[in-house]
């Protein structure tokens, strides 16, 4: 495992704001990221209500596992709860970012998650995406909602919320909050179309095999 520095960390933090802006992934002062490092006993996340797409140094702050400030000045994210989650719970997760994003935030506004097998990216890279129950923002409540979804995944959505994504980096959080809102918009699509195809139990089993030896699943790790 190979971790970045803590500048590199806040780099990163910075640059993948600055995308989810320019992709209008994320906008305002909505979603955070956060990002492990010095071998995964602390991390770098995004402070409480910086507008996301044009973060600065100042807008990022160190903490331990149990989110305690030890470097910069600000209020951590007030879904820190749920990053610390996700940390706890998936042995493969070091970075995780949450967004506000338009399809995705559409399915878990209407409780329908990407769960069924259409698409291969889907069941390759993120597992079955569940909506977790509603909870209010920045509590520990909606760290609580996810707890079912994060080991055996890499997404989740956050009932009348967002979208939470997480990976062994943040480029792959990144990229694969992208590929969550691309299927999200495809299947907001096929629905509208009304007449899915979705792939055989057969077909589902293969891809989980690929996936599988791809390593992109962690499984149930000790909490
Ligand atoms: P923060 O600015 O506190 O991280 O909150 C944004 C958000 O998306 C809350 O769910
Ligand atoms: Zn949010």
């Amino acid at each position: 495992m190979i971790w970045p520095t803590d500048e590199e960390a806040k780099e990163q933090l910075i640059r993948v704001g600055r995308l989810l802006y320019e992709e209008g992934l994320n906008t305002g002062t909505d979603g955070n990221f956060s990002c492990r490092v010095d071998s995964g006993a602390a991390l770098w996340t995004t402070c409480s209500g910086s507008a996301k797409g044009f973060l600065t140094e100042d807008d990022l702050v160190k903490t331990d596992l149990e989110g305690n400030v030890t470097a910069g000045e600000g209020k951590p994210s007030s879904e820190l709860k749920v990053h610390l989650c996700v940390y706890r719970h998936n042995a493969l997760a070091q970075a995780v970012v949450h967004a506000h994003t338009v399809a995705a935030t559409a399915l878990a506004s209407s409780g329908v998650g990407l769960t069924e097998p259409l698409l291969p990216p889907v069941t390759l890279q993120l597992g079955r995406v569940h909506v977790a129950p509603y909870a209010l923002t920045g509590t520990q409540a909606v760290a609580d909602s996810i707890l079912p979804y994060v080991a055996d995944n890499n997404a989740v959505l956050l009932a009348n919320h967002g979208a939470v994504t997480w990976g062994k980096d943040l480029w792959q959080a990144f990229t694969r909050m992208e590929t969550l809102e691309r299927c999200a918009q495809i299947d907001l699509q096929v629905r509208a179309l009304g007449t899915p195809q979705y792939l055989t139990a057969e077909q589902e089993r293969e891809l989980h095999e690929y996936s599988v030896r791809l390593g992109n699943f962690a499984g149930r790790a000790e909490s």
